[in-house]
């Protein structure tokens, strides 16, 4: 096993091992391209979240956060061209009937698994179609949404209305995003069920340059602030004919995953192909006033779009460590104490302590109310604990001993360099919000 692989190993299973991604339905041997989020997954994903809202929406005054619903008119895709367009290349396999996408393959000649022949390649439609209602004619299909960005096209005269925002605005949300993956590949890579948050900032045509450098910096500012290691982030002009039908110009943002370099986010100006089209399809007239110009036009708009699943990913990649402790491996995850699942754990020195027990109690009540993301650990001994709380990425460690007692001070342990500080239990809350920032 190469090394890479051997990282994309230690990382799949220490999470699965202290819950933070499980593979989908897996008591039923699972489903392929789905995983489920087991507590620190969870906590590590509205992290992200959170984190992303703050800047691209409560930090601005131009940004307005909606949250449209998943199942939409399947006249949405029809104009968008998702219908007809929204494809991969496929191949089956004749003998072993497995598929793939040929443009995936080092041999495109035989099987990767039997060596079989190909039979021949078809287009194959990523939407996943469902009929909504009890009649089952095609006027009930509806698809589950491959993007989030059609919620914000469709959304828009809505925001307009109610709310009047001025040019450049932006529309952000946050959801599921479905695709039929032809080969669901490399953990939360590749998946077929996944949350994208996405931003559709509308700007006057004239304007498009300006704003499209100006998202690439705000992109690579928040990649940065996650802990993202930014060596290992690339930018990707996309050719003309890698791009999507609806992008004028699109850059990817890479990263180095230990599968490879692969895109991690992507910025595309989609001029202003949806509010154009849905105008035609919908005759609903989706244009703006410029109430100082008096000009009456349809806006141009840039788009940052982030995976979720492709953050989570990339940040467990740049935060995993190892070095040695006592002759041992210590296997650690680096994250930075705002995006950690769980900020500090609470201990007391010895478990058989009443006294002990009852201050660490005390010490764990009182952080907790403040911050919520702190876990009260008091199983084996206290190495072992600090094991613990170092694979799952927890910052400080904090423990009550007799001292904590007589002097009101408890020892706070760091993750990264095992230094350990004696802190005033009155003077941890701001210790730790110090560290949030
Ligand atoms: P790829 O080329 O890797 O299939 P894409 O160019 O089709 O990706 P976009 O349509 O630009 O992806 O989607 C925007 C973002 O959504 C991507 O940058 C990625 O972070 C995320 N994403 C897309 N497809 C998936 C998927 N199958 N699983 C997880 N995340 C995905």
């Amino acid at each position: 096993m190469d090394e890479k692989s051997d990282l994309m190993e230690k990382i799949i299973s220490l999470c699965k091992r202290r819950g933070f991604i499980y593979p989908g339905s897996e008591i039923y041997g699972g489903l392929a391209g789905t995983y489920d989020y087991g507590p620190l997954g969870v906590a590590l994903k509205n992290n992200i979240k959170n984190s992303w809202w703050k800047k691209f929406v409560d930090n601005r005054e131009d940004m307005y956060g909606i949250d449209a619903a998943i199942l939409m008119n399947a006249k949405v895709w029809q104009t968008t061209g998702h219908v007809d367009n929204f494809s991969d290349p496929m191949v089956d396999c004749k003998e072993c009937k497995k598929r793939f996408r040929p443009d995936q393959l080092d041999n495109k000649k035989s099987c990767p698994e039997c060596g079989g022949a190909f039979g021949i390649q078809r287009n194959f439609n990523m939407m996943f179609a469902t009929q909504i209602g009890a009649v089952e004619d095609s006027s009930a299909t509806v698809y589950l949404r491959p993007e989030t960005a059609q919620g914000m096209f469709v959304n828009f005269k809505n925001v307009v209305d109610s709310l009047h925002p001025k040019l450049p605005f932006g529309l952000a949300q946050i959801g599921k995003a479905f695709r039929n993956e032809i080969t669901p590949r490399d953990f939360i890579f590749r998946m077929r069920e996944f949350e994208q948050m996405e931003i559709e900032y509308f700007v006057n045509q004239n304007d498009w340059q300006k704003y499209f450098d100006y998202w690439k910096d705000e992109i690579l500012e928040w990649m940065d602030s996650l802990g993202i290691d930014m060596n290992s982030v690339h930018e990707l002009e996309v050719e003309e004919a890698d791009r999507a039908h609806y992008s004028s110009r699109t850059v990817d943002f890479e990263f180095d995953f230990p599968f490879g370099r692969k895109e991690l986010y992507g910025l595309a100006y989609r001029t202003d192909f949806d509010l154009q089209s849905h105008t035609g399809a919908s005759l609903n007239d989706l244009s703006y006033l410029d109430e100082t110009t008096g000009e009456r036009f349809v806006p141009h708009v840039i788009e940052p779009s982030f995976g979720l699943e492709r953050s989570v990913l990339a940040l467990l990649a740049s935060a995993y460590k190892e070095d040695g402790v006592d002759g041992e491996i210590r296997q650690y995850l680096a994250f930075k104490p705002a995006i950690a699942p769980v900020i500090c754990a609470v201990s007391p020195l010895l478990k058989n302590k009443p006294e002990l027990q009852s201050r660490a109690r005390e010490v764990y009540g009182m952080l907790k109310q403040e911050f919520g993301r702190v876990m009260y650990d008091d199983n084996g001994n206290i190495g072992k604990r600090y094991r613990r709380q170092d694979e799952i990425g927890t910052p400080f460690c904090i423990v009550v001993d007799f001292d904590s007692l007589e002097n009101q001070t408890v020892t706070v342990r760091d993750r990264d360099t095992q230094k350990q500080e004696l802190i005033k239990i009155d003077e941890l809350v701001n210790y730790l919000k110090s560290k949030l920032v």
